[in-house]
């Protein structure tokens, strides 16, 4: 199941992190490295730092957007150091651990990481259905990123042994699965579109209004189904306007 994970490194700056990141994830039986625009890669010192993991990077997935390296994930995760927007749903590393490891039973999940400056920005995070925080001391909250990559490795590895399993869907039917987050982010393209032909935001602040939406649905999770109902009823209010 650990094949299902993809670890996400978003625009990272020291191509050692990279390298460190990788050793980590292969500590921790994880294989999937997706790196969206890194400044240095590949290098030298990313594969110095793998040691025995360039395995991993060999195989890294290198993507321009986000958007790109989540295709086909149905459960998305972002990493802060902070927290931040108090609406989207948080979870520490423990807990991160044992819902993207039982998530990955049933489909892709994906965990991102921010740049080593700067983090996440909020529309990245915005592409994540979870907040995921690793506690710390309060006087310094922010870990080195292949740190943080390590920490979260070995929660997933951890509740991998721990013998408990979530009930497995009954259902096999595609439809009735969770909406990935390309479905997602069309879905929320088509809602926009919409409410802007309809007039709807007037006053309204548009980013605001999307924002509410993405947590709706983050909590919600509509599988592929319930997204094709509603892009139809979106498509009908569109086709009445004309
Ligand atoms: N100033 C940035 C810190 C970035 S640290 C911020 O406030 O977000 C680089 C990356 O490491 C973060 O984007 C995150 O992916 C990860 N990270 C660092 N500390 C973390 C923590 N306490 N919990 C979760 N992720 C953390």
């Amino acid at each position: 199941m650990l094949d299902n994970i993809r670890i996400v490194l978003v625009n990272t700056f020291h191509p050692g992190n990279i390298g460190a990141a990788a050793r980590a994830m292969k500590n921790m039986g994880l294989t999937r490295l997706y790196l969206v625009s890194p400044k240095d890669y590949p290098s030298f010192e990313a594969s110095q730092r793998a040691s025995s993991a360039t395995d991993v990077l060999e195989k890294a997935v290198v993507v321009d957007t986000l958007a790109e390296a989540l295709e086909g994930c149905s459960l998305v995760a972002g990493t802060t150091a902070r927290l931040r927007s108090v609406q989207w749903p948080q979870v520490d590393s423990r807990q991160c651990g044992e819902l993207l490891f039982n998530e990955s039973e049933q489909h892709e999940v994906a965990l991102v990481f921010g740049r080593e400056r700067t983090g996440l920005h909020n529309d990245e995070l915005e592409h994540c259905q979870y907040l995921v925080n690793i506690p710390t001391h309060e006087a310094y909250s922010s870990l080195n990123l292949a740190q943080a990559v390590q920490v979260l490795s070995y929660e997933i590895f951890t509740a991998s042994r721990s013998g408990e399993r979530v009930q497995k869907l009954a259902s096999k039917d595609e439809s009735d699965r969770e909406a990935t987050s390309d479905q997602l982010e069309n879905m929320y393209q088509h809602f926009f579109e919409t409410m802007d032909g309809l007039a709807f935001f007037g006053d309204r602040n548009p980013e605001h209004v999307m924002r509410r939406l993405r947590c709706l649905f983050g909590r919600s999770r509509p599988t592929r189904r319930e997204v094709q109902i509603l892009r139809g009823l979106l498509s009908a209010a569109q086709g009445r306007k004309k």
